[in-house]
C-alpha cells in the first residue's frame, strides 16, 4: 500500500516524501488510519519498525487545523529518544506551520522555559520528569492537551518513571487521544496503561521475540578473561560498518573503551555518566563515520538511530531477554540487514538460554579459526598501566583480576570448541551500508 492511500494531508506528505520514504511500515500501515480516525491505540512495535513516523504523521494531520497552542505531548524514557523523536517530528513537519520542540534533564531548564513561554511550541516531546519540573515552575500548561502519546513505555516502567507518568495523566485533560507504543508489555505497564487508555486498540504486529528478520545472529562462546581479545580480533577480521558494542556496565562501557582504543580502534563511550553535549558529539561521530565503534549500555542504548549499524555486539550478554531484543533491533533499522554477535563466558550461559528460550530458537555458536582459546592471560600488556594514573586504573585492574578467574579458560576452550556453524564469515562479507559510508567518507 503507497503512503498516498493512508489520508494523511498534502503538507504532511511532503515531508514525507522529503523524508525518503516510498512504502509505509508494516506499523505505519496499520497505526496511521487508526489515529487518523481518533482511536486510542496501544502498539507492541518492535524497535525499528518505523513506529515514530506511525505516529507523528497522523498526529501532524490532526493538528494542521486548529489554533496554535500545545496540543500534544510526547512523552519518552531518554534524551537521547526525545531528540531524536522531535528531529524526525520536525523533520516530517517542515512544510507546515506547526511548531516542535523537546525538553529532558540533564542540560539547563531556563532555554527550554524561554521556548515555552516565549512563542511556545504545538508539538513536545519531553521526558517525565524534566515536564513534572517544568509544569512545578509553571512554565508549562496542559489544558489544551489532546494527544499523548508514551513512546517505549516499557523502559519507562523499567527506568522507574511509573509513578511520574501517573502524576502527569492527573494533569491532563481525560477528553483527549493516548497512543502508547512499546517493544514488551510488561505487567506493571499494562496497568498504567488501563489507567491512560480508554478502550484502546492494540495493535500487535511484531511481537518482541521476533527480531526483524534481516539479523544474523551468532554466539561466541569465550572465556571471560579473553573477550577483549575475540573482540578485537571479530573487529579486525569482519568486514563492518559502524558497530555498537554493549556492556552492562558505565565502568565496563569506559573501561572496554580505553582498551579498544590502545589497540588501535576508534571508539567512542555512550552512557549515563556522560554529559549531554558528549553522547550528541558521540553519536554524531558516528554517524559521520568519524568513528566506528560505540560502547553503550543498555540505557544509552535506546534513543541509539544510527542507520548505519551494521553490526551490534554483546560484549556481556544482557540480563534480559527483552533487553537482547531492543539491543541488536539497533542494527537491521528499518528492514536493512545487519548482524549481531554476543560474546557468552561459562557464566553467562544460562543469561544465553533465557534469550533462546525467549527466541524460540537457538542462535548458531562461533569459533574464530586461529583464535588462541586456551590463553592463560589476555594480551593486555600492550596497556601502558604507567601512564594513565588516577584511581580508575586501580579499580580496573582490580575488576580483572576479579573477574578473569584463570581457571576458566579451560571450560571456556571446552564451550568455543562446541560444533561450530557459521552464518558469520570473517573478512569476507561486505556490507551494504559499509559501502555505503565508505562513499559518504569519500564526498
Ligand atoms: P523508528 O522505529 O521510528 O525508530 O524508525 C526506524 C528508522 O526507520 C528511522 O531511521 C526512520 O527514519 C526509518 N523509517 C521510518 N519509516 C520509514 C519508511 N516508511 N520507509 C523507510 N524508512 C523509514
Amino acid at each position: 500500500m503507497p503512503f498516498s492511500k493512508l489520508g494523511l494531508p498534502a503538507s504532511v506528505m511532503r515531508g514525507v516524501r522529503a523524508a525518503g520514504y516510498t512504502t509505509p511500515t508494516p506499523i505505519q500501515q496499520q497505526a496511521i488510519p487508526l489515529i487518523l480516525e481518533g482511536h486510542n491505540v496501544i502498539g507492541a512495535a518492535q524497535t525499528g519498525s518505523g513506529k515514530t513516523a506511525a505516529f507523528v504523521l497522523p498526529i501532524l494531520a490532526r493538528l494542521i487545523d486548529g489554533r496554535p497552542a500545545l496540543r500534544v505531548l510526547v512523552l519518552v524514557p531518554t534524551r537521547e529518544l526525545a531528540a531524536q523523536v522531535e528531529t524526525a517530528a520536525r523533520d516530517y513537519a517542515r512544510f507546515t506551520r506547526l511548531r516542535c520542540g523537546v525538553v529532558y534533564g540533564g542540560v539547563r531548564i531556563e532555554p527550554q522555559e524561554r521556548m515555552l513561554r516565549g512563542d511556545g511550541v504545538d508539538l513536545l516531546v519531553a521526558t517525565p520528569g524534566r515536564l513534572l519540573d517544568l509544569h512545578g515552575r509553571q512554565s508549562v500548561a496542559f489544558e489544551d492537551i489532546e494527544v499523548l502519546v508514551l513512546d517505549e513505555a516499557d523502559r519507562m516502567v523499567d527506568m522507574g518513571f511509573a509513578p511520574d507518568l501517573r502524576r502527569i495523566l492527573k494533569l491532563l485533560p481525560t477528553d483527549r487521544q493516548t497512543m502508547m507504543f512499546s517493544a514488551t508489555m510488561p505487567p506493571d505497564l499494562n496497568k498504567v496503561a488501563a489507567e491512560a487508555l480508554v478502550n484502546p486498540v492494540r495493535l500487535d504486529l511484531a511481537p518482541p521475540s521476533k527480531p526483524a528478520a534481516g539479523i544474523t545472529q551468532a554466539v561466541y562462546p569465550i572465556a571471560r578473561h579473553l573477550k577483549t581479545d575475540l573482540l578485537d580480533e571479530i573487529l579486525r577480521r569482519t568486514s563492518m560498518g559502524s558497530v555498537i558494542v554493549f556492556t552492562r556496565t558505565k565502568h565496563g562501557a569506559d573501561r572496554l573503551t580505553r582498551q579498544l582504543e590502545k589497540r588501535g580502534h576508534g571508539v567512542v563511550a555512550l552512557h549515563g555518566n556522560r554529559t549531554q553535549s558528549q553522547r550528541e558529539r558521540a553519536l554524531r561521530d558516528v554517524r559521520r563515520g568519524r568513528v566506528q565503534i560505540l560502547i553503550a549500555t543498555d540505557i544509552a542504548s535506546r534513543g541509539i538511530d544510527v542507520r548505519e549499524i551494521t553490526h551490534v555486539i554483546n560484549f556481556d550478554v544482557p540480563h534480559t531477554p527483552e533487553d537482547y531484543v531492543h539491543r541488536i533491533g539497533r542494527t537491521a533499522r528499518a528492514e536493512a540487514t545487519g548482524d549481531a554477535f554476543t560474546l557468552m563466558s561459562p557464566d553467562e550461559r544460562k543469561d544465553v538460554d533465557a534469550i533462546e528460550r525467549f527466541l524460540g530458537k537457538s542462535i548458531v555458536r562461533v569459533q574464530i579459526p586461529d583464535f588462541d582459546y586456551g590463553k592463560k592471560t589476555s594480551s593486555e600488556p600492550r596497556e601502558s598501566h604507567g601512564r594513565e594514573s588516577h584511581g580508575r586504573e586501580g579499580r580496573e585492574s582490580r575488576g580483572r583480576t576479579s573477574s578473569g578467574g584463570s581457571g576458566r579458560g579451560s571450560s571456556a576452550s571446552r564451550a568455543a570448541a562446541a560444533p561450530v556453524e557459521g552464518p558469520v564469515e570473517h573478512g569476507r562479507r561486505p556490507k551494504r551500508a559499509e559501502a555505503d559510508r565508505r562513499s559518504r567518507r569519500r564526498m
